[in-house]
């Protein structure tokens, strides 16, 4: 589980709203121009209940029911209510509000997880689109509500953002041991830093790289012993579409886990560069 992004734009004052039948035309321009990908869109899919382009106008609460389906009090049917992991944010009755349909994880100085350039692009744009606006910016979980994400704010989350990046997430705890194999993390042989956990199994570990992407797994029963150190060595695979894969070897102890060439996909090994056979740290 994580905490999902979301986003929608406040519009006070009916002449500023946006027309229905300029909705689809405004979704368009928007993953027409930032990328459809970046967005979760339903509309022409299986998702009969919640057709939906990248951006819709928000309806009001249709009735008790719907109240219920959302944790909402049944005296705000008939309302606009934007709903969160926290209090809802209720529409004055001059207010529209313009749901986006992200498809990023939330990123911010306490999550720093999601794709923030494509968060901070979206804004900015519907800031363009929409110039008596406010773009409200938040999570689906984890008590993290929607704040105004003011020039200001955006400001200060970018440059955290340039500072930091990820780090604070996929570094968090890591202490470049497989919590539950007990394998020692690889080392990139591409970056020479050390590979993050991504899960795995009690005698499978998967790694990634976030500097180049190289994926590994190291597989193996045995957890290496305590203050065994993982080392890197190359040897000859079975597997021709990847003749090179990082070898885990333990310390003292005999039978040492190993990487899982024939096991893994292709692209879940990372083979060693040629000409290169780095111990690691
Ligand atoms: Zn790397």
């Amino acid at each position: 589980m994580g905490v999902d992004a979301k986003m929608f734009v406040r519009i006070r004052g009916r002449d500023n709203w946006l027309r229905k039948e300029d909705e689809l035309s405004t979704s368009y321009d928007l993953s027409s121009t930032i990328g459809c990908d970046k967005f979760l869109i339903t509309k022409g899919s299986e998702f009969k209940r919640s057709q939906h382009h990248d951006l819709e106008i928000m309806q009001p609460i249709k009735d008790d029911s719907d109240a219920s389906d959302r944790g909402l009090d049944r005296s705000l049917v008939g309302r606009v209510v934007w709903t969160q992991d926290g209090d809802p944010i209720i529409a004055d009755s001059d207010e529209q509000f313009i749901r986006v349909h992200l498809s990023t994880r939330y990123y911010g100085e306490e999550y720093a997880r999601g794709d923030w350039p494509t968060i901070r692009l979206v804004s900015e744009w519907l800031d363009m689109r929409f110039p008596k606006g406010e773009v409200w910016y938040g999570g689906d979980s984890s008590g993290i509500c929607a704040e105004n994400l003011t020039s200001a704010r955006r400001d200060e989350i970018n440059r955290f953002f340039l500072r930091e990046g990820r780090k604070s997430y996929t570094r968090y705890g890591d202490n470049g041991t497989h919590g539950v194999t007990g394998h020692g993390a690889p080392t990139c042989p591409i970056c020479e830093v050390r590979t993050l956990g991504s899960g795995g199994s009690k005698d499978k570990a998967f790694w990634y790289c976030d500097g180049c992407g190289r994926k590994a797994v190291t597989s193996g029963l045995a957890a290496p012993p305590p203050g065994g150190i993982a080392t890197l060595s190359r040897r000859r695979s079975r597997n021709r579409r990847s003749p090179r894969h990082w070898s885990l070897a333990s310390g003292p102890a005999p039978g040492p886990p190993q990487t899982d060439a024939a096991g893994a996909r292709s692209d879940q090994t990372m083979p060693l560069p040629r000409r290169q056979s780095r111990g690691c740290q």
